[in-house]
């Protein structure tokens, strides 16, 4: 196995704002690993309130003994040695999965969701987000959505109200709400949550602390929404911790450390009877393809972040009805990869 990789700086359309943060690009580390005749792709996009940076993922990568990464992939085998090396860095560790998943698919010669057995038929839509931005600004990102078939809209300050009426003015699309622990107060929480609701808000992430677990599953107690947790909950052993809790979780694969763990927690979250968005953090088209593989088998999408950069290296993911199109490629299905991206 000969891995190479490159730092890549991918631009927002908007400078992206949440409850607690603001950013104009989200630093990219993209892998390529070579086996034998096949070449597999991955990528961590490390959002810097995550902890990784293009550092700390060489420094783990430095770590990494290629030898130990034989085909046939033990997937289980190579996560439990992948967290050996480090504990965290879950972003670097997917892009070593799911380079690891691509390489599988074209050695195998057979398309991601194939392998994982997600029918296509089952693709869920996937939500275009708007961030946190003036009305005029707001104007703008509901006329760029054009195509998408539902909006994400990010909440979690003084103003949700406006906003929520801003984007109603624009659009009848149906709406998922992201607070991103905004809300700190359960009885006001409650009220925006019934307001949300008659607002044709069909679901709510992360309302309130991701520490605060007993009033999230208070609101959850009262919701005629689901909730769903984002910010608390990362990989499979943290399910077991909110059970309960939430009507459901966001499953990302930069939290999740990549593929295998994701569906894992998609098995172990429907064997607590709990709902699955599958989201992403800004993503090119290659970690937004090895999520779309692993969508039909969740019940919402949330992968627009090849729609929200300016500068995807790779060719844009096809949407038709606001689904992704995934072509019968083997791998990820990625691509427009430039000859010499690796060697700049
Ligand atoms: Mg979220």
């Amino acid at each position: 196995m000969q891995a190479s990789y490159i730092s890549y700086h991918l631009d927002l359309k908007h400078p992206f704002a949440i409850a607690k943060f603001s950013r104009t690009s989200t630093p990219l580390l993209l892998l390529r690993l070579r086996y034998e005749q096949a070449e597999g792709y991955g990528e961590a996009s490390m959002v810097p309130y995550m902890g990784e940076s293009y550092e700390s993922a060489t420094a783990f990568l430095a770590k990494v003994d290629w030898s130990c990464l034989t085909y046939p992939f033990n997937f289980p085998e190579i996560i439990a040695y992948l967290d050996s090396l480090a504990a965290g860095h879950p972003a670097i560790k997917a892009a070593i999965d799911i380079a690891l998943n691509d390489l599988n698919g074209k050695l195998q010669q057979k398309p991601c969701y194939q392998i994982y057995e997600a029918d296509l038929q089952k693709m869920p839509v996937t939500a275009y987000t708007i961030g946190i931005d003036s009305p005029e600004v707001i104007r703008e990102k509901v006329a760029d959505a054009a195509g998408f078939k539902v909006l994400k809209v990010k909440l979690g300050r003084d103003n949700d109200k406006e906003l929520i009426s801003t984007v109603r003015s624009l659009t009848n699309l149906p709406l998922y709400v992201d607070a991103n622990q905004g809300w700190d107060n359960r009885k006001k929480a409650i009220d925006m949550i019934y307001w949300l609701h008659d607002q044709g808000v069909v679901l709510i992430e992360q309302p309130m602390n991701k520490a605060d677990t007993e009033g999230n599953a208070w609101l959850t107690g009262r919701s005629p929404i689901p909730i769903l947790a984002d910010e608390a909950v990362q990989r499979l052993a943290d399910l077991e911790q909110i059970k309960g809790a939430y009507h459901g979780i966001n499953i990302k694969l930069m939290k999740s450390a990549g593929m295998y763990e994701a569906h894992q927690m998609i098995l172990k979250a429907r064997s607590y009877g709990m709902k699955i968005l599958i989201g992403c953090m800004s993503e090119t088209s290659c970690a937004s393809l090895a999520a779309a593989a692993l969508a039909p088998l969740c019940d919402w999408a949330d992968l627009d972040g090849p729609w929200l950069t300016r500068n995807n290296p790779f060719t844009a993911p096809e949407l038709q009805q606001g689904k992704y199109q995934l072509k019968d490629l083997p791998g990820l299905g990625l691509e427009g990869i430039k000859v010499d991206l690796f060697d700049s």
